[in-house]
């Protein structure tokens, strides 16, 4: 008998899948806004020159393939914890391991909130990465919404957020926060509604887990952690999963890290020790090749002054075709305003677009867009804007 026979297909990834329907598409002006991967003017995903230089040096350098320890690269762990962390916080209380991506991090993240902190619920914003869900559904941790984006659908939903993590939470559940850039929408929290979500996550003794997949993205690699940082004043233990993936352009490396705050070095080497065996029985040890990367670049000042720059520009150029967008749609004479982009920020913004719109855009124009409206940004082009924005207004 062939047991395999009879397993159904499952559906396509929701996102990557539109992707794959671009990539089959044989419009010539098509125009991919779906997958959250930056592109620059010529529509490329370049390698960065820091990048570039820092591979230079280890090929000439590297010595070994030999396994990484389980929780990967000291040299790497030790630059995401200066970067991520700075000096505020004592380096005992920290654990950092290296994972593959941010996605290797939530995972090890939910596995550890399962095996550990049982029978804790994870809160996650509506909506949010459609992967959260998936992931700690994988993980077997049960997930719970709050409310975030607001009835407008543009702007933020602090008073509905607050009184979700007041009255529906209980002690110990932990609450997912995107530190900046939130995916889907791009609408964040100002430092002032940081701090008022710091105290409800205290009160409430929530545990944190801090999605930072975009430092660099929203208003600077320092400002972005605003949110992080008013989190750690409140709380003495969360977690903090990092993605190199957007800021370093090292999307196929795989390189991110998760990091557990604890109240004392004890309890930490304790969670440290837990988290490595979580990490042996799913992928043993972490690839070596982007954490060496991100290593060799900020241990070095002028290649971190590099990277800063790079940074930088990938953020004015997405903040640029915005103000692009909003201008051209104006000429347009839709009538339609879409100046709320502007308050968005990072790689995506929530467009407004239904699903209907979406749809006539993909289908008349070769425009792919993910069906809840949300738009990458970067993926927009200033040479093709004209013919996007005639296409947005054509189907409003
Ligand atoms: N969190 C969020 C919010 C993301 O958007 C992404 C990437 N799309 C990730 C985590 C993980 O990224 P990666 O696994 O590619 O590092």
């Amino acid at each position: 008998v062939h047991r395999f026979v009879g397993i159904p297909t499952a559906p396509p990834d929701s996102i990557l899948g539109l992707t794959e329907a671009f990539l089959a598409d044989k419009n010539p002006s098509k125009m991919n806004l779906s997958v959250g991967v930056y592109k620059d003017a010529s529509g490329q995903t370049p390698i960065l020159k820091c990048v570039k230089e820092a591979e230079r040096r280890l090929i000439e350098n590297e010595a070994t393939k030999g396994y990484l320890s389980i929780d990967g690269l000291p040299d790497y762990r030790e630059q995401v914890r200066s970067l991520v962390f700075g000096d505020s916080l004592d380096a005992g209380r920290v654990a950092i391991l290296q994972t593959p991506g941010g996605t290797g991090a939530l995972r090890v993240a939910a596995d550890f909130i399962v095996a550990q902190l049982s029978p804790t619920r994870i809160w996650m914003p509506s909506p949010t990465w459609a992967n959260h869900p998936a992931i700690f559904a994988a993980a077997g941790l049960a997930s719970e919404t709050y409310r975030y984006l607001g009835s407008d659908r543009t702007s933020f939903d602090l008073a509905g957020m607050l009184e979700d993590l007041s009255e529906k939470t209980k002690p110990g559940d932990a609450v997912l926060l995107h530190a900046c850039c939130h995916n889907p929408t791009g609408v964040d929290p100002t430092p002032e509604d940081w701090k008022a979500i710091a105290k409800t996550v205290a009160e409430r003794q929530l545990i944190p887990l801090i999605d930072f997949a975009y430092q660099g993205f929203g208003d600077g690699i320092e400002q972005d952690k605003t949110g992080l940082n008013t989190i750690l004043e409140a709380v003495d233990e969360a977690i903090v999963c990092n993605s190199f993936s957007k800021n370093f352009g090292l999307y196929s490396e795989r390189v991110g890290s998760v990091c557990l705050i604890a109240a004392d070095a004890e309890t930490t080497k304790a969670a440290h020790s837990q988290l490595k065996t979580i990490v042996r029985t799913n992928y043993s040890n972490p690839p070596r090749h982007g954490g060496a990367i991100v290593a060799t670049v900020l241990q070095d000042a002028e290649l971190t002054k590099l990277w800063q720059q790079e940074v930088d520009e990938m953020r004015e150029r997405i903040d640029a075709l915005r103000q692009q967008f909003v201008e051209t749609m104006k000429n347009t004479g839709s009538g339609h305003d879409f100046s709320f982009l502007l308050k968005q920020k990072g790689m995506f913004s929530f467009s407004g677009l239904t699903p209907m719109q979406v749809d006539e855009l993909k289908s008349k124009h070769g425009i792919y867009i993910v069906g809840s409206g949300r738009i990458n940004v970067a993926g927009m082009s200033e040479d093709k804007m004209d013919s996007l924005c005639q296409a947005v207004a054509s189907v409003l």
